[in-house]
């Protein structure tokens, strides 16, 4: 069977991108899966160019098609942050989550509510020959500022979903990962995925 190799250490995506993609006839192998810990500097500007960077240093180090992403939260009255910084988003050396999250609703106090925002996602597909597919989603929702639920990770906890009036935390992984940014993107990614993967395999 087809092999993809998914570029994160972060556990609760790992976790979330395995679960969207196991209806695919693919065997889907995670970095200690090979015994690979890559440290991928994220330096590039966009989520795209930081996806793409990460799907080909797995690929070439694992020697197989891998899958990365980039995503971030957006908040509009922070103009955008903490965008492609949002894992590092945070003045505390050896931040938490938790930790991201205060700094966030710190640095949102006392500007007016609604505090409109948005997960943003990018997935790329690489080869170790060189080869990079991308997609993107995205979740429009809204910050607020008491913690509610425990499920997910990240800012989960904090971004509201206004339709459901539950936040991303409050929601079970089965509907989180219907609707947010990650899976909008594996969503869009998947018809180049199912038929990509079989030619990426003539290339080795
Ligand atoms: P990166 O894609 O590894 O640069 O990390 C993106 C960061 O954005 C994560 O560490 C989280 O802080 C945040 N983030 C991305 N996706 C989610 C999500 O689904 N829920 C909550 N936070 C997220």
């Amino acid at each position: 069977m087809t092999k993809l190799l998914i570029a994160t250490q972060n556990r609760g995506k790992l976790r979330e991108i395995q679960a969207i993609l196991s209806d695919l006839q693919i065997t889907l192998l995670t970095p200690a899966d090979l015994g690979l810990q890559l440290d991928v500097v994220e330096d590039g500007k966009t989520y795209a160019e930081n996806a793409a960077k990460k799907a080909l240093a797995y690929a070439q180090a694992g020697g197989l098609p891998a899958l990365g992403d980039d995503s971030g939260l957006e908040v509009e009255a922070l103009n955008g942050a903490p965008g492609i910084f949002s894992a590092r988003y945070s003045p505390k050396p050896g931040a938490t989550d938790a930790d991201r999250r205060a700094y966030l609703l710190q640095n949102l106090s006392g500007k007016p509510r609604p505090w409109k925002a948005r997960f943003y996602a990018t997935v790329a597909i690489a080869t170790p020959q060189g080869r990079v597919h991308l997609a993107n989603g995205e979740c429009p929702g809204e910050i607020i500022p008491e913690e509610r639920g425990t499920n997910g990770f990240g800012y989960d906890p904090i971004f509201l979903l206004p339709e459901l009036g539950r936040t991303m935390a409050e929601l079970d992984e089965e509907h989180k990962n219907r609707i947010s940014h990650r899976a909008r993107a594996l969503q869009n990614i998947r018809p180049i995925l199912s038929e990509w993967l079989h030619t990426l395999h003539s290339d080795d």
